[in-house]
């Protein structure tokens, strides 16, 4: 069946091209369509032509050269640097042998690529090789070198997925689209182990696959993945709407055990992931409570991943097509719109959303081009969740740190790696360079570094205030001389005996990692503060000291010292990723078209229900509040 879309498709593509176009092969790859050919120049000379036909096709289109028409590498190279200019500053150019592709790493890829892909065309006419430009950040993360290293490393078996993959996806329908239904997994009346099973009578997608990071069991760790009609060996496709390990941290268990198929995210969302997911199974082991997976399955996710830009439509089953768009909440994070059928039913499932502009990103997405059903989360639904505004946030901030200065203090603020730590910097260094607070050394700890890396290497997905200031002011306040990597223990010491400064460290409730230790070296000093600006779940030792508590009781080699607290400890409210009551209100009332019905999840229980209720008091649309294991039909048979 699949060929017979094919040769249509060949049919279509060959009536279309001109006519001196010798196309060698058509075929599918994941969801994109692929196009061989002995004369990529005359094809990337109509580039309006292939849009054209990518759009009546509705496919994404790649066109690749013939292996006929490929120069040798050696003499590539030299005419890569001749075709593109200096100022691209090129760092490293490789050649994949089975796609045909050069791929050229640049600290300026635009100008790689040229106006309008002008510099990118010249590449493919001169030497055969068509361009994959990828950004060399200005920053190094080892994250990203070893996902570019596995995948040109497995090259030839990613080819075969993606094969084998198009194949799947390009099938004809089996059945009548007339129902789908959608099962909570978890992250339902609770906030952790986030995932959303979706069956219609053609296709199976998994929406999210977190884990509970504040579990303490088996019951309470995972998702349900163990309900009779869920086989990881069956589903279509699971899709990660961003990379906070309650999202996306149970993923490589599905390749663990036997699910074969694709991730959908976007490029930062698989980049954080595999740094989160990495750094979860290496804590677990150090803590000697091993994850039911390992690196083998977290490499197998990344061999396994499509990744999607905002706003481009995807097929990824016979049946369903999917759109990512920004919501709002960390790098990358998205809304998932799903197409099913020939629009018998449009779904939205927000993930994780904010709905309000922040420093580092644009609020969330309000417009799509079809919706019956929106699933949105409610981690801040109650009444009383109404946050201070970013603006009144940040003045607090802004005043604490200057107070603890002119006192000779420090400043410790334990934050999560991913998010909250690079809006402070954007802040910090706002402030510090335009001389609001006088300069001192920011000292970025842990993971934190890595993260911001990451950031670095995707500013396409940063909001437009910050893509200004990268790519027309040349500035990029992430590599700015004020922050300060720290590199273990000696580091650490000198910080902590040396002149007043402001340190950023994970973990964010002082649970554990570096914060933890600054916090004990620094607790007993009354010039220096404490500053939460994040949730401090109940238990954790943040938690405690909101609570006012005076005398800290900490385990240290076996010996319990008690640490007398007399830091200033700050609570700022305002930095959240997530939308407060009164945002998520607001959203529902501006998302467009109105929904037919909402589907609340990832709250406590008492917020999904008040939420749920008030959505339905004020705008009279019908709400649900599936607990796990429940099933809502979201399209009715008929
Ligand atoms: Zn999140």
């Amino acid at each position: 069946m699949v060929s017979r879309v094919l040769e249509e498709i060949k049919k279509t593509i060959m009536q279309r091209l001109p006519s001196r176009v010798h196309v060698a092969k058509v075929e599918f790859e994941g969801p994109e369509l692929v196009i061989y050919t002995k004369n990529p120049e005359i094809i990337s000379e109509n580039g309006d032509l292939i849009r054209e036909l990518a759009k009546d096709l509705r496919k994404r289109i790649i066109i690749r050269s013939d292996r006929s028409v490929l120069m040798e590498p050696e003499k590539a190279i030299e005419k890569i640097h001749e075709i593109v200019p200096k100022e691209a500053e090129i760092t490293n150019i490789s050649f994949d042998d089975i796609t045909c592709e050069v791929i050229i790493e640049a600290k300026k890829p635009g100008l790689v690529i040229g106006k309008y892909g002008s510099t990118s065309r010249e590449i493919v006419k001169n030497i055969g090789w068509a361009p994959k430009i990828l950004r060399t950040p200005p920053i190094s993360s080892e994250i990203i070198q070893r996902i570019r290293r596995t995948l040109r490393r497995n090259s030839k078996e990613r080819k075969k997925i993606l094969h084998q993959l198009g194949n799947r996806i390009h099938q004809e329908t089996k059945y009548e689209n007339d129902w789908a239904r959608l099962t909570a997994m978890g992250g339902f009346r609770e906030v952790g182990r986030s995932c959303l099973y979706l069956q219609t009578p053609n296709s199976r997608i998994l929406l999210d696959c977190g884990v509970n990071v504040a579990g303490t069991d088996e019951k309470t760790l995972y998702p349900f993945l163990n309900v009779p009609e869920f086989a990881p060996d069956n589903l279509d496709a699971v899709i990660i709407t961003h990379a906070h390990l309650d999202h996306s941290g149970f993923v490589p268990y599905l390749y663990h055990y036997g699910y074969d198929g694709p991730v959908y995210c976007t490029t930062p969302t698989r980049d954080l992931m595999t740094l989160l997911q990495l750094d979860h199974i290496d804590i677990a082991y150090r803590e000697e409570q091993p994850l039911p997976f390992n690196v083998k399955h977290v490499k197998k996710c990344i061999k396994h991943t499509i990744t999607l830009d905002y706003g481009e439509v995807t097929d990824i089953a016979p049946d369903i097509r999917l759109t990512l768009h920004n919501a709002g909440h960390i790098l990358g994070s998205a809304m998932a719109h799903l197409h099913i059928g020939d629009g018998q039913h449009n779904m939205v499932y927000t993930g994780d959303f904010k709905y309000e502009q922040s420093r580092l990103l644009e609020p969330a997405v309000t417009r799509f081009p079809r919706l019956e059903t929106l699933v949105m989360e409610s981690t801040y639904g109650g009444k009383e969740d109404v946050q201070p505004s970013r603006n009144h946030a940040e003045k607090e901030l802004i005043k604490t740190i200057y107070t603890t200065l002119r006192r000779g203090g420090k400043i410790l603020i334990p934050v999560f790696a991913v998010g909250r730590a690079q809006e402070l910097m954007v802040v910090l260094e706002e402030y510090i360079r335009t001389g609001i607070i006088h300069e001192v050394p920011v000292y970025i700890d842990g993971m934190i570094w890595e993260a911001t890396a990451i950031h670095t290497a995707r500013p396409e997905y940063l909001s437009k205030d910050l893509r200004d200031q990268i790519f027309h002011m040349g500035h990029n306040p992430f590599i700015s001389d004020i922050f300060h990597k720290v590199n273990g223990v000696d580091e650490r010491m000198d910080i902590i005996e040396g002149e007043p400064s402001i340190i950023l460290s994970t973990s964010g409730m002082l649970t554990g990692g570096n914060s933890l230790e600054y916090f004990k070296w620094l607790c007993e000093n009354e010039k220096n503060s404490l500053v939460f600006v994040g949730y401090q779940a109940e238990g954790s030792l943040g938690r405690r000291l909101q609570k006012g508590w005076k005398e800290i009781p900490l385990k240290e080699e076996g010996k319990t010292r008690v640490y007398k607290v007399k830091m200033d400890i700050k609570t700022i409210e305002g930095f959240s990723g997530h939308s407060d009551r009164r945002q998520l209100m607001e959203y529902v009332k501006r998302v467009s078209p109105r929904p037919e019905k909402i589907i609340v999840c990832h709250g406590d229980n008492y917020k999904t229900l008040d939420l749920a209720s008030s959505i339905y008091r004020n705008y009279k649309i019908e709400t649900k509040t599936p607990l796990n294991l429940e099933t809502v039909l979201i399209q009715e048979n008929g």
